[in-house]
């Protein structure tokens, strides 16, 4: 299997780790040559939605992107990544999402939590993370919430999560997303969207 990591910016390293140690195969995308390589799926890491919008455009990849996606390419978009994809951006995913919805002074936590489909104490690092206002459409189902707001979502090949599956459980360090934060050990998210891709 081969997957896409959107690599313009943000933790893309870390999904690329979790992923070969799964057996998939990975390559990054920074311009649009790399974008029409054949793939499987995609990953949109996290990182800061406004830069990465602003770089998906300014490459000519937004709309490639949005069509793949809407196509039926399975996508995994966490954090930043879920903005990607929620109403008002790529708009594949009928979420409305609330930005930095923790505020700063909380802005960065780690919790475990059940998630359908996944199973229980599932580590999760929130980093400045959003949360899912509203699903817009019973063709997504939210599948992990916590504190009452929803952190994870599935509609059809598309997966989101507020939080960032792909790292440890180290608290979170300003450079997490310059490639320093250390990947998971605990695979079960992207093992499930792996198995979202091909079923094992
Ligand atoms: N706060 C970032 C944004 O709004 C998301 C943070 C993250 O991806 N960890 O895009």
């Amino acid at each position: 299997m081969r997957i896409a990591v959107l690599a313009l910016q943000g933790a893309f390293i870390e999904h690329e780790q979790v992923l070969q140690r799964l057996g998939a195969e990975t390559f990054q995308v920074r311009q649009l040559k790399d974008w029409q390589q054949p793939k499987d799926g995609l990953i949109l890491p996290g990182g800061e939605s406004t830069v990465q919008m602003r770089l998906l455009s300014k490459l000519g990849l937004l709309e490639p992107i949005r069509q793949a996606v809407a196509s039926g390419l399975p996508v995994f978009g966490t954090c930043a990544g879920m903005i990607l994809l929620s109403e008002d951006h790529l708009g594949t995913m009928d979420i409305r999402v609330r930005r930095n919805a923790y505020g700063r002074q909380l802005g960065s936590f780690f919790t475990t939590g059940s998630v359908e489909g996944i199973g229980n104490d599932v580590p999760m690092t929130f980093i400045r993370a959003p949360y899912i206002e509203t699903i817009l459409s019973p063709r997504c189902k939210a599948i992990a919430t916590v504190d009452g707001h929803i952190v994870a979502a599935r509609q059809g090949n598309q997966l989101a999560t507020s939080f960032h599956p792909e790292l440890g459980d180290q608290q979170s360090t300003p450079d997490m997303f310059a490639g320093s934060g250390q990947p998971t050990d605990d695979y079960r998210f992207h093992r499930y969207f792996l198995d979202m891709i091909h079923p094992s």
